[in-house]
């Protein structure tokens, strides 16, 4: 009797060591995975701006037939793809940091609606060369604890997108206000919207809603998922609305 209790006293805790040890491991499995998938996914976006680079300059190097014309459209897509993985480093190493805790937040007390001022202002040049219409109503005095530069980031991103997804002529509406303790940020447009299937996805890193849209407008995939990462860090909520055909409505709660 001894000797069977002794057994399935050692069976139990064989098992149930194995059953610990399989619970701890699996996050550390699935955060590998995630890791993995992630470096696979940042390998191939990185892939395409670079063979369109070394294909136009082959051709500008071995073809001495080439026009002007012909130079001058190469050496522009050079350019173009030369500022799409330009944009998508920064966004990649953005992200990595902040997957390694890298990345802490510079919290301090400043005026958020002059910071929301100074991006509108940049984009304001924008919708003039793109003729869309753009409308911002920004609420003086709307003091916040955040990190300035991350939150300037964020703005950027979602102006960006109202801009590259909204066909000339259209409108972005920009609206900064204060409710209760907290700052309602909004960036609607009348863009191309997106379907309901898409949005869902939307947040995640490299999901870009319709492949039509893909590598001409310069989009990497990954700015929503930074705008997400920013405001959470900041206890914050981003939620967004849209339809397709009539636009698109960010709301950040911060
Ligand atoms: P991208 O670099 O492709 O713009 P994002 O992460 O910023 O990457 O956005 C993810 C996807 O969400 C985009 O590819 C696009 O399909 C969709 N999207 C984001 N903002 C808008 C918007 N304002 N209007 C329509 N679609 C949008």
């Amino acid at each position: 009797n001894i000797i069977i209790g002794c057994c399935l006293a050692v069976g139990i805790a064989i098992a149930a060591g194995y059953w610990l040890a399989r619970r701890a491991l699996i996050p550390i499995q699935n955060s590998w995975q995630a890791q993995q998938q992630f470096v696979a996914d940042a390998s191939h976006e990185l892939r395409t701006p670079l063979a369109v680079i070394r294909a136009r300059a082959e051709l500008l190097l071995r073809d001495p037939k080439q026009t002007i014309e012909e130079k001058i459209s190469d050496i522009s897509t050079i350019y173009r793809e030369t500022r799409r993985l330009h944009k998508l480093v920064a966004h990649l190493l953005t992200l990595a940091r902040s997957d390694s805790n890298q990345l802490e937040l510079n919290i301090e007390s400043f005026a958020f609606d002059s910071l929301v001022h100074e991006v509108a202002g940049h984009f304001k040049e924008l919708a003039q060369i793109e003729q869309i219409y753009f409308q911002t109503e920004i609420s003086p005095s709307l003091f916040i604890q955040g990190d300035r530069e991350r939150l300037h980031q964020l703005l950027v991103i979602l102006l960006d997108n109202a801009f590259k997804y909204t066909p000339s002529p259209g409108e972005v509406t920009l609206t900064c206000r204060k409710s209760g303790n907290h700052v309602l940020l909004e960036v609607k447009d009348t863009g191309v919207g997106i379907p309901e299937k898409d949005i869902p996805h939307i947040f995640d890193r490299f999901y870009r809603a319709d492949p039509a849209r893909k590598r001409t407008d310069g989009g990497t995939g990954l700015g929503l998922a930074i705008a997400r990462w920013i405001v959470e860090k900041h206890g914050g909520k981003i939620s967004v609305q849209s339809e397709p055909g009539k636009g698109t409505s960010f709301l950040v709660k911060l």
